[in-house]
């Protein structure tokens, strides 16, 4: 399992950038994303309505005890931050990491002890950018640009691609919604 740990969510001020980590972090090939910080059902609902719509076995979590979670966690911490190695330096390494593995992406303020308890503080670039896109680099790095292939099982709808407009079907009627 390829579990996605966002520190630090602040209820009202968050809620875009919390929800791309978890779209992103199901789209990019994880299996579940647990939050931190602020408990906010309305924003967690958001991404379990994404999963259950389009579809994969994508799980949504909230844990309040982040340090307690990461201290009983059996597998490998992978904490991205600019401050690390640089990911090409350490991502076949990090491919061959049998068992589960946290991807731990932080959010305003990342506490010093993670940089600790972390297996891998690991580099996307060395400029300050974004949890969102540091997970979506890392994780297209970890499945070599496959998972972006991926089709995803159960899904009630589907895109169909197109080279203008946008057409999106119910997979199981195939009853279509163009524009
Ligand atoms: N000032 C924060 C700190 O103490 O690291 C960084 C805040 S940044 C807006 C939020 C998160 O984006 C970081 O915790 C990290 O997970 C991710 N991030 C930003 N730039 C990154 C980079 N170059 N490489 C890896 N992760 C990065």
């Amino acid at each position: 399992m390829i579990y996605v740990l966002r520190l630090g969510h602040r209820k009202g001020r968050d809620l875009r950038i919390s929800t791309h980590c978890g779209l992103v972090a199901r789209a990019f090939g994880a299996d579940a994303i647990i939050y931190t910080g602020d408990y906010d059902k309305k924003m967690m609902e958001s991404v379990k309505d994404v999963a259950d719509r389009w579809g994969g076995n994508f799980k949504v979590f909230y844990e309040k005890q982040w340090k307690k979670f990461l201290s009983s966690f059996e597998g490998k911490i992978i904490h991205l931050t600019m401050y690390g190695l640089p990911v090409d330096a350490v991502i076949n390494n990090i491919r061959e990491i049998r068992g589960d593995k946290v991807i731990v992406i932080g959010g305003e303020k990342v506490p010093a002890e993670l940089y600790k308890m972390a297996d891998y503080n690991i580099a996307i670039g060395k400029q300050p950018h974004s949890e969102v896109a540091a997970l979506a680099v890392f994780l297209d790095k970890l499945f070599k640009g496959d998972e972006l292939n991926k089709d995803f099982e159960n899904a009630k709808i589907k895109v169909i691609p197109q080279e203008k407009g946008k057409k999106v079907v119910e997979v199981n009627r195939y009853k279509s919604k163009q524009s």
